[in-house]
C-alpha cells in the first residue's frame, strides 16, 4: 500500500510531507522520496530506499526550504525498490515530478513510444511515463491540469497520480483513475493538503472532499478545484470528518463493511503489490521457505479454513489443480483435524486464516505438522500464530479489517491463493513461460476491474430493497463460482439474519430444486466461463418452475439479461480470476439488505471476529 502527500500553504512543506509520510506508515514501504519548489525555482528531491527513517535520516538538518512538495512511500509493482526509481520521478527535464500509487497496465507501449519521440527513461518504474506526457503537454503549452488531464487520459488501470511541476509554484494536480487509491484533498485555513488516506490531513484539517475515480483535482493554497477526467466541473461539498478515532476510521462511510467492500480494489492491488514482476512475468512471494527438495517432493495440497476462509480454501483447490497441477482438496479444518488425515511430507497444507488466531485452523495446521506436512498460511495479520507456524506465509495486505463479516479479505485472499499457485507451478517447472505470463498478464487488470465493480454500488442496493423482506434464498454457482455461491449465501445468513443455501447448480435436481417458489429468490452465477452453457441449462430449469431468478452475468451477455428476472453484470476477466469479482456484488447485496433491515451490519448478533474457541 503505497502513500502519497501533498501540501502547499504557508508552512514549511518538507515537515508536513514527512509527517504526512508516517502517518501513512502503517500503508508500509519499501522507499519513500519527497519533493519540495524551492524558492529560487529549484526542485528539490531527496529520495531513499528501505525505511522512512532512511529518507528522514538524509533530510534531517538540510530540510528543502518551499512552500509546496510531493511526498510518496513506495511499494515496488515494476523496478526494484532503489534510491533511484523512489518517487517522485521526473521527466527528461526535471521540470515535471510525479508521485504514483497503481499499476500503469500500458506503460510499455506508453514507454516505447515516448522513446521513439526522444525522451530518455531515468527509472525502472511504469511511473515515469506520467512525466513524459506531462512534459508533452507542457511542451506544447497546456496549463499543468490540462497537461495531467491529457496525460493520465492515455493511462489504463486503477492509478492515483500527483504532480508537481516547476513553472507551476502555486498548485499541484491529482487524479484518481478507477477506484484503487484513495485521494483526499484537505481544506485548511490557507493551505490545502492531498493524501491517499485521512490520518495524513487530520493534524491539519478536518474539512475533506474525497475524489471518485475518473475524477481530478486542482490544488492551490485556497482550496481544491475538481473536475472529471473528461473536462467536466464537479461540485462536491466538503464534509468535516469528526476527530474520534472510529470515524475518521470510517471516513465517509455508514458502516465499516461498506469501508471494506469499497475498498477491495486497493487491498488486491496492494496484496499484489511487488509479488509479480510483470516486465520479466515472474511470482517473488517474500516469505515462502520452501527448500527445493520439500517443492519437488510435493504431490498433493490440502486447503483448510472455517467460514469464509474455508471457501477460499475451495476456490484455491482449483487454482493448485489448473495453475499448480498438483491434486488439491480443501477441508473445513474442524473436520481435518479430527479425521486422523491421509497426510504426509508430499502433502503441502495451506492453511487459510484471516486472522492467524483461529483455533481450528492452528490445530489442523498442528496436526499436519505432526504427520510432517510442509505447512503454508495465507492470513492477514502479520505475526499472528498461524503465520509464526508456517513455513510460507503469504500475507493479504488489506490493513485492519473491523466488519465481523469478512469482505476484503476473502477477495486478497483468492488472490494470494492464485499468486501461491503460480509461484508453486513456477518453482516445480510445470507451466512454460508462456503459459506462465497469460496467467500473471491478467493480474494487473484486477484492481481495475474490481473498481469497475464497486462503482455500482447503487444497482445493487435497488436490488436489495426489491428483496429484503423476503425469508429463504438460494444462490447457485457452477465450478470455480460454486464457492462463490456458498460465500454469497453465508454473507446474507451472517449480516441479514436471512436463511441462505449455496449449492453446485448441478445439484440442484437433486433436491433443492423442490424448494422453487415465488418466494424463494434464487441468486446465480452464470458468467462466461467453460461451465457457462451448463449454468445456462440449470437456469432455465429455474425458469421453467417460476422461480425468480437473479442472475450474475457478464458484461453484454444479452441471452442471461433475457433469462434473468434481475439481471446484473461482471466484467470479463480470465475464468480463474472471475471470482474475485463475482464475490463483489453478492457482498453489497447482503449489506444492503442487512441495512434495510436494520441489522448491526458490523458486529452481527452471535459472532466473533477471531474465533478462538472449537
Ligand atoms: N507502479 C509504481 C511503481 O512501481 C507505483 C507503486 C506504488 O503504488 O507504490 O513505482
Amino acid at each position: 500500500m503505497c502513500g502519497i502527500v501533498g501540501y502547499v500553504g504557508g508552512r514549511e512543506a518538507a515537515p508536513v510531507l514527512l509527517d504526512g509520510l508516517r502517518r501513512l506508515e502503517y500503508r508500509g514501504y519499501d522507499s519513500a522520496g519527497l519533493a519540495v519548489l524551492e524558492e529560487d525555482g529549484s526542485m528539490a528531491v531527496r529520495k531513499r530506499a528501505g525505511k522512512l527513517e532512511e529518507l528522514a535520516r538524509a533530510i534531517e538538518g538540510a530540510w528543502p526550504k518551499g512552500n509546496i512538495g510531493i511526498g510518496h512511500t513506495r511499494w515496488a509493482t515494476h523496478g526494484r525498490p532503489t534510491d533511484a526509481n523512489a518517487h517522485p520521478v521526473a521527466d527528461c527535464t526535471g521540470q515535471v515530478l510525479v508521485v504514483h500509487n497503481g499499476i500503469i497496465e500500458n506503460y510499455r507501449p506508453l514507454k516505447e513510444s515516448l522513446q521513439g519521440r526522444g525522451h530518455r527513461f531515468q527509472t525502472e518504474t511504469d511511473t515515469e511515463v506520467i512525466a513524459h506526457l506531462v512534459e508533452e503537454g507542457l511542451g506544447r503549452g497546456l496549463p499543468l491540469a490540462q497537461a495531467t488531464r491529457q496525460a493520465v487520459s492515455c493511462l489504463q488501470g486503477a492509478n492515483a497520480v500527483l504532480v508537481m511541476a516547476r513553472h507551476c509554484p502555486q498548485g499541484l494536480v491529482a487524479a484518481r483513475l478507477g477506484n484503487a487509491g484513495g485521494v483526499v484533498v484537505g481544506l485548511g485555513e490557507g493551505e490545502c493538503l492531498v493524501a491517499s488516506d485521512l490520518p495524513a490531513l487530520l493534524p491539519y484539517t478536518r474539512r475533506v472532499l474525497f475524489l471518485s475515480g475518473g475524477e481530478m483535482a486542482e490544488i492551490t493554497r485556497e482550496g481544491a478545484c475538481l473536475s472529471t477526467l473528461a473536462g467536466e466541473p464537479v461540485s462536491r461539498q466538503a464534509v468535516e470528518v469528526p476527530y474520534d478515532p472510529l470515524s475518521v476510521a470510517k471516513g465517509p462511510y455508514k458502516h465499516f463493511m461498506l469501508k471494506e467492500i469499497m475498498e477491495q480494489p486497493e487491498c488486491v492491488l496492494d496484496t499484489l503489490r511487488g509479488r509479480v514482476d510483470f516486465e520479466g512475468m515472474r511470482v517473488e512471494l517474500e516469505d515462502v521457505h520452501l527448500s527445493p527438495e520439500v517443492l519437488s517432493r510435493l504431490r498433493r495440497v490440502v486447503l483448510v479454513g472455517m467460514g469464509t476462509s474455508y471457501h477460499a480454501a475451495l476456490v484455491g483447490r482449483h487454482y493448485m489443480e489448473a495453475i499448480a497441477r498438483l491434486p488439491a482438496e480443501a477441508e473445513n479444518a474442524s473436520e481435518f483435524r479430527y479425521r486422523d488425515p491421509l497426510v504426509g511430507p508430499e502433502t503441502l497444507v495451506v492453511a487459510v486464516t484471516q486472522s492467524g488466531e483461529t483455533v481450528d485452523t492452528l490445530a489442523a495446521m498442528e496436526e499436519a505438522r505432526r504427520k510432517g506436512c510442509a505447512l503454508a498460511a495465507v492470513c492477514n495479520v502479520i505475526g499472528s500464530q498461524a503465520s509464526r507456524m508456517a513455513d510460507a506465509v503469504v500475507y493479504t495486505r488489506c490493513g485492519l479489517e473491523v466488519g465481523v463479516c469478512s469482505t476484503k479479505t476473502f477477495t486478497a485472499s483468492l488472490v494470494v491463493l492464485y499468486l501461491l499457485a503460480c509461484y508453486l507451478a513456477q518453482a516445480r517447472g510445470v507451466q512454460p513461460p508462456e503459459a506462465l505470463s497469460s496467467l500473471l498478464s491478467p493480474l494487473a487488470r484486477l484492481p481495475y476491474l474490481l473498481g469497475e465493480v464497486t462503482e455500482r454500488a447503487g444497482e445493487y442496493e435497488r436490488l436489495a430493497h426489491t428483496f429484503y423482506r423476503y425469508s429463504n434464498f438460494l444462490y447457485l454457482g457452477r465450478g470455480v463460482q460454486y464457492p462463490i455461491a456458498l460465500e454469497g449465501a453465508l454473507k446474507l445468513k451472517e449480516v441479514s439474519y436471512i436463511h441462505a443455501e449455496g449449492y453446485p447448480a448441478g445439484e440442484m435436481k437433486h433436491g433443492p430444486i423442490a424448494l422453487i417458489d415465488q418466494d424463494m429468490p434464487v441468486v446465480a452465477i452464470a458468467v462466461r466461463d467453460p461451465l457457462y452453457d451448463k449454468m445456462r441449462n440449470n437456469l432455465e430449469q429455474v425458469k421453467a418452475r417460476e422461480g425468480r431468478l437473479i442472475v450474475l452475468a457478464s458484461e453484454g451477455d444479452e441471452e442471461m439479461a433475457r433469462l434473468a428476472d434481475y439481471p446484473l453484470h461482471v466484467p470479463d476477466a480470465s475464468p480463474l480470476l472471475l471470482p474475485v469479482l463475482t464475490a463483489v456484488p453478492l457482498q453489497f447485496f447482503a449489506y444492503y439488505i442487512a441495512v434495510r433491515r436494520g441489522c448491526d451490519v458490523d458486529q452481527p448478533r452471535n459472532l466473533a471476529k477471531t474465533v478462538t474457541v472449537e
